[in-house]
């Protein structure tokens, strides 16, 4: 594990950075709600557009330097609006690359986002909650408790905190809504995002490098496939009720059937490519009979399956990883069955940085003291 500190700033000006004003947050906004915004001041639409620019092109975040406004209208901002910077609290970086950032929030939660760099790709993984309610037995997530939803300012603040923090050239060019907690309990927030990371003159993120992770939440994922194709991810990980009621108790609310009856809307309808994740635990879910069940519900939906090997953790003591050699017995009984199954690669597990590692539990918080600026502030005016 290695800690990269960079310039400490004090407690105060983190305090200054994320108190709660009466100021508009401007990074709740998609490009329509800041074209009302603006016509409240009587400016026209075009300063939308403009300042968009200076959101997420030039990632900037002092309305002062938003030079082509007039004066007068940078002043009127800085007093009226508010741009979140959510203060970098402790960042890690794995041996494999994997970047682990951890970011404070106004009300003094804290919420982590990973960084997976590839050769051809920038992958940010956001966090949706502080914390979870779903209460899925082998989650660390789960063991914060419910928490609460981030609003669109957290989300977006993640994607902007990162990139403000990566190479001059470099950008994120992937969304895995893949953190903690579950991004389809607050559909509201999530679609205004999602409209924030593909707009156009934005962000402009293709809808189909976006992947969404959902525990199966079957109301939810129909609007969500009816109005934006994103990628699906579906956490699965087991394949009878019985075993999935005990593993993940949204089950008993969405069970394998009616899930499966949404996907098939979801993927033949919308044409959404679906994954099922698969999180491997040894003698838990590793059988062979197991394979053979998740090959014919992998089928029935035309689905990929991803399986993740267990990322051990304190909050799940008995749940182990399986050995290698069982992984790939799994992995070639659904390749028999002709289901195309890649493994994923545990990425960053040495920061605890993989699936469902992340958690800021009571005991950890006293751990990060500083908190960081970014070091090089991308500026590529507009
Ligand atoms: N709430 C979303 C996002 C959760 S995290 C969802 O349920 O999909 C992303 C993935 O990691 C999910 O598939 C989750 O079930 C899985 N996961 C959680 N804890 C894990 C662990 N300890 N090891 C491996 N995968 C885990």
């Amino acid at each position: 594990m290695q800690s990269q500190p960079a310039s400490t700033v004090s407690e105060s000006s983190i305090a200054s950075q994320t108190e709660t004003t009466s100021k508009i947050e401007l990074l709740n906004m998609t490009q329509e709600d800041l074209k009302g915004f603006f016509a409240s001041l009587n400016e026209p639409p075009f300063r939308a557009k403009q300042v968009f620019k200076w959101l997420y092109h030039a990632l900037e975040t002092d309305f002062m330097e938003m030079t082509n406004l007039s004066l007068k209208l940078r002043t009127k901002l800085t007093q009226i609006a508010s741009i979140t910077d959510l203060p970098l609290l402790h960042e890690q970086q794995s041996q494999d690359g994997t970047r682990k950032f951890l970011f404070g929030l106004h009300d003094g939660a804290r919420i982590e986002s990973v960084l997976i760099p590839d050769e051809k790709r920038n992958t940010l993984c956001i966090s949706s909650q502080v914390g979870c309610a779903l209460a899925c037995k082998f989650c660390y997530t789960a063991t914060m408790g419910p928490g609460r939803n981030l609003t669109v300012a957290e989300y977006m603040g993640q994607f902007l905190g990162v990139s403000r923090r990566l190479p001059e050239d470099q950008r994120i060019t992937n969304v895995v809504f893949m953190g903690m907690g579950e991004p389809l309990v607050n559909l509201k927030n999530l679609f205004s995002t999602l409209d924030l990371l593909t707009d156009d003159s934005g962000l402009n993120i293709g809808k189909r490098r976006i992947t969404i992770s959902t525990a199966g939440l079957c109301p939810q994922l129909l609007e969500l496939s009816e109005k934006v194709p994103v990628r699906l991810a579906i956490s699965l990980h087991a394949t009878t009720d019985e075993q999935r009621d005990e593993l993940m108790p949204i089950n008993k609310r969405y069970n394998i059937k009616k899930l499966f009856e949404t996907l098939r809307h979801c993927s033949t309808k919308k044409r959404l490519p679906v994954t099922l994740e698969y999180t491997l635990i040894d003698q838990v879910n590793d059988s062979d009979a197991d394979a053979r069940r998740l090959a014919k519900l992998a089928h029935s939906i035309h689905a990929k399956v991803n399986l993740i090997p267990y990322n051990e953790h304190p909050g799940a003591p008995d749940y182990k990883r399986p050995s290698a050699a069982r992984i790939e017995r799994f992995r070639d009984n659904l390749q028999k069955a002709h289901v195309r199954a890649t493994k994923r690669a545990t990425r960053g597990d040495d920061i605890s940085a993989a699936c469902g590692q992340l958690a800021i539990l009571a005991e950890e918080s006293e751990v990060p003291t500083s908190a960081f600026k970014a070091p090089s502030r991308r500026k590529t005016k507009r």
